[in-house]
């Protein structure tokens, strides 16, 4: 089977043209360097992503959050349900851990709140 994937690791967005058969990927064209040909890999046997949302705070407001590492692509609603039943406690710095270990990933601050 082929795949046509539009690499999303650098601002050029090599167009790429992917062989795949029974989960492994036999050809990549269209690649300028070699971390296309990861992306290709990794997007055609288990793509994965980073999540960016928002946490609930006890004080009613909101803190920007995201997953440590990528999840699973096939896990992304499952995660954002934990996220939207997640609760931060003030005062929140940058890295905070908020939920451990979703699929992998911990839930991280990605911003001051106090
Ligand atoms: S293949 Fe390399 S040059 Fe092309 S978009 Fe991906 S990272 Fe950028």
């Amino acid at each position: 089977m082929e795949r046509k994937l539009t690499c999303i690791i650098c601002p050029l967005g090599c167009e790429l043209t992917v062989q795949v058969e029974d989960k492994k990927v036999l050809d990549i064209k269209g690649n300028t360097c070699p971390r296309g040909k990861v992306y290709a890999e990794s997007e055609c046997i288990n793509p994965q992503r980073t999540i960016t949302s928002t946490v609930r705070c006890n004080d009613g407001g909101l803190v920007a959050v995201k997953t440590d590492k990528p999840i699973p692509k096939d896990k992304m609603t499952e995660c954002m349900a934990v996220i939207n039943k997640a609760v931060a406690t003030l005062p929140v710095s940058i890295g905070d851990v908020i939920v451990e270990d979703v699929f992998g990933s911990n839930i991280v601050a990605t911003q001051n709140r106090k």
